[in-house]
């Protein structure tokens, strides 16, 4: 693979407010590579005019994008789409340094998934159907109608800072609403990026681009009364104080909050399979992931084996800065992530019946890196079973029988993403119709597409990212009834 050096790389620091790429008016944020801890450029956050200013253009652009047929919006995202694919390299670059994600995997799994995601709301905004007219009053026909809903604040986190901006921007969009972005004030690196490439796309004001932290323009987005919805993906405090902000305008808003997935393993799986998965889709982005396949349950007979073998495999991870050969996973995305994984791991380590298998220390040196860690022998009630670590640990628990484990991995907070290993198909689909989660995978885990929902229930909130159904979350349902 030829690699992209990052020798002439320009950072983007200019916000997209109603065409315009600006500099924002607010307190510069300092931009670091979590591999080295340098900082690679100040991005200035967006003032209290700037996001006034990023709403109303915003809110100007949605009197003519609304009206545009589904053919014409289609046709800029699938320009939009080419447009990232053409500049694939240089948004895989920047995403892998602002975030310390493995070049390569920047570059071949999300790149590729980011562009799809325009290219498939390109399609599905063409395909949307409904119910039928028809006479429900005697003399009157009644229609449905799915329209726009205007306005949409997009708030989007550090983990996967572009592809979550793909996921809020493209269903939007392609309904006929206009966006204003915020990601993440740690990784608004590929967003800017996307706004300078969308604004020689898209008609004026159709998507902004502003940045800054959650208090000082999060906030402020959420209250601006033109903003019809809201749409954030972050952390459940942050769900609930979005929600409590979005009272005063009653806006519609769309959660996407943590998850921590149940993994159940049953006794007759193939083993060499459930280490290699487990192996992958634990660890893949350091484990900064609200699906990670963190919370395993053993089934008694296969525990020790389970165990021994995952230790070991978890071990030969490949941890290092971006450009490694075969590097694996990359470090957490701050100082502040790495102290908060490390105290979980710590906190666990005081309990005796906990072991730490592999892992377990913070790596020495520059850079946030943290040992990819298996703990063993961790009971439902402990705390590493039952809150999101957000880093490369993983937590071991033995069962008993399906009735237990069914009962274990439903008793949490969270319900966004579960898997079931098992040959027996029967099991796997009576356990997978019991579990209370947003998506079980059977024999895999972490797999994502397109077409499919995403999203979850109880504290990981609701809305669903991808498919049909995301376009309905950003479309309402209307009701036009003619007088014969
Ligand atoms: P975060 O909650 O700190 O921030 C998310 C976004 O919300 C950021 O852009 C932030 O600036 C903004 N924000 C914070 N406070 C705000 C406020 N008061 N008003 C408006 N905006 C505000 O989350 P994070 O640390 O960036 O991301 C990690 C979290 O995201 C994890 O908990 C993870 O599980 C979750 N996550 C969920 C999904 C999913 O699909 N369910 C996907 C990725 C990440």
């Amino acid at each position: 693979m030829k690699k992209d050096t990052p020798t002439h790389l320009i950072y983007p620091t200019d916000l997209l407010i109603a065409q315009e790429m600006v500099q924002g008016e607010g307190a510069a944020e300092p931009i670091f590579n979590p591999a080295t801890g340098e900082v690679l450029c100040l991005v200035h956050e967006a003032s209290a005019q700037q996001v006034h200013k990023a709403v109303e253009a915003a809110s100007k652009a949605w009197g003519t994008w609304s009206q545009t047929t589904p053919a014409e919006r289609s046709q800029l995202l699938l320009k939009l789409a080419q447009a990232i694919e053409d500049n694939a390299t240089q948004f895989a670059r920047l995403e892998s340094l602002n975030c310390g994600k493995p070049y390569a995997r920047a570059l071949e799994d999300e790149i590729p998934a980011i562009a799809d995601c325009f290219r498939y709301f390109a399609g599905a905004a063409r395909c949307m159907n409904g119910s039928i007219a028809g006479e429900y009053l005697a003399g009157h026909t009644s229609m449905i109608r799915r329209d726009a809903i205007g306005v949409i604040a997009s708030i989007a986190p550090w983990n996967y800072p572009l592809m979550m901006a793909a996921w809020k921007a493209a269903p939007a969009l392609a309904a006929g609403n206009t966006v204003v972005l915020k990601p993440s004030e740690q990784t608004p690196l590929t967003a800017l990026l996307l706004g300078r490439i969308a604004a020689d796309i898209l008609p004026k004001g159709v998507i902004n681009v502003i940045c800054g932290r959650g208090a000082s323009v999060g906030q402020p987005l959420v209250e601006h009364a033109q903003v019809r919805m809201v749409s954030v993906t972050g952390d459940v405090s942050t769900g609930r104080k979005i929600l409590q902000a979005a009272t005063g305008t009653l806006k519609r808003t769309h959660l996407e909050l943590g998850g921590k997935a149940p993994v159940i393993v049953f006794d007759d799986v193939n083993l060499d399979d459930v280490v290699a998965g487990i192996r992958t889709f634990g660890y893949y982005n350091a484990g900064q992931d609200c699906t990670a396949a963190c919370r395993i349950y053993a089934g008694a007979k296969i525990y020790d084996k389970l165990v021994a073998e995952l230790s070991c495999a978890v071990s030969t991870l490949n941890m290092g800065t971006q450009d490694e050969d075969g590097v694996e996973l990359g470090p957490l995305i701050s100082e502040r992530q790495r102290n908060r994984v490390a105290s979980f791991v710590e906190r666990a380590q005081m309990s005796p019946h906990m072991e730490v298998t592999t892992g377990g220390k913070m790596r020495p040196g520059t850079g946030y890196f943290y040992e990819p860690t298996v703990i063993a022998g961790a009971l439902q009630d402990d705390e590493i079973v039952r809150r999101e670590v957000f880093g490369p640990v993983v937590s071991i628990t033995r069962f008993r029988d399906a009735e237990q484990v069914v009962g274990w991995a439903n008793d949490s907070d969270y319900g966004l993403a579960s898997s079931v290993w098992t040959q027996d198909i029967s099991r796997a689909m009576r356990v997978a119709s019991a579990l209370q989660y947003g998506c079980t995978w059977i024999n895999t885990h972490f797999m994502l597409v397109n077409e499919m929902p995403h999203g979850g229930l109880k504290s990981s909130g609701y809305g669903k990212d991808m498919s049909m159904y995301a376009l309905e979350d950003y479309t309402v349902p209307r009701h036009v009834m003619i007088k014969l």
